[in-house]
């Protein structure tokens, strides 16, 4: 089974406004996802609904930024524990209105792909909590924190420079090379598309043994280590 668990909704200022519920699904070629949206979960609950009705495995997560400007990927069980740390995030963002000329759209979308409203504050900015103080966020929320694109721009060794020592197991590569330096570390690898627009979606994916059914399936077999990434197949 194929999961793409880090794909950006029209919520995010940086993705494009087709990235909607319908516009997504339609063209989604795997049977897992997780909308991972900047600082704000605003649109989990549509997607979880139309994921539902299309047979799709939604998993709920965010991408939160630190205050070093570090990308950190959470995913939860359920929706509570997302929303609860969506809000902690969202209350730690600088209180800088969004503009959308400037910035992109930040919007928020029903199950018929209507949009329905805005959020205020730039979803772009960086929070003001630490590396380690988003980590402890997300455990203490009962997720499960992966730190993004490590190898580029953003990620977490091209910021600090070094992974700080806080038991993090799980970690996000975008090239080949990265996956194999991390494993060789003991690290447990994920590979997802980062898509921002449709022709972005499934550039990159997570292999998963069969016969997941549930958020619970999936954050097991991650925490377990039964993942490939889309270089393992080539
Ligand atoms: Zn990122
Ligand atoms: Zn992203």
């Amino acid at each position: 089974m194929l999961g793409d668990l880090h794909v950006h909704s029209c919520l995010s200022p940086c993705a494009d406004i087709t990235m909607t519920p319908r516009g997504i699904l339609e063209n989604l070629e795997v049977g897992m996802i997780s909308i991972t949206d900047h600082n704000c979960c605003g649109n989990a609950r549509t997607f979880w609904k139309v994921c539902r009705e299309r047979k799709v495995i939604f998993l709920p997560g965010i991408e939160i930024t630190s205050i070093e400007e570090v990308h950190i990927l959470g995913y939860f069980e359920n929706l509570e524990d997302l929303e609860r740390v969506s809000k902690v995030v969202y209350e730690h963002l600088p209180n800088v209105k969004n503009d959308p000329e400037l910035f992109g759209y930040q919007l928020l979308v029903n199950e018929k792909d209507e949009f329905t409203g805005m959020i205020e504050k730039n979803l772009s900015l960086a929070t003001d909590l630490r590396f380690e103080e988003v980590i402890e966020l997300i455990r203490r929320n009962k997720g499960i924190p992966v730190p993004a694109h490590v190898d580029r721009r953003f990620g977490l060794l091209h910021q600090l420079g070094f992974i700080p020592d806080l038991d993090l197991r799980i970690i996000e590569v975008t090239r080949r090379e990265s996956m194999l330096k991390f494993r060789r570390k003991g690290y447990i690898v994920l590979s997802s598309s980062d898509a921002h627009s449709i022709d972005e979606l499934g550039s990159r994916y997570s292999i998963f043994p069969d016969g997941i059914r549930s958020t619970i399936d999936i954050l097991t077999n991650i925490v377990e280590g039964k993942i490939k990434t889309i270089w393992d197949t080539m």
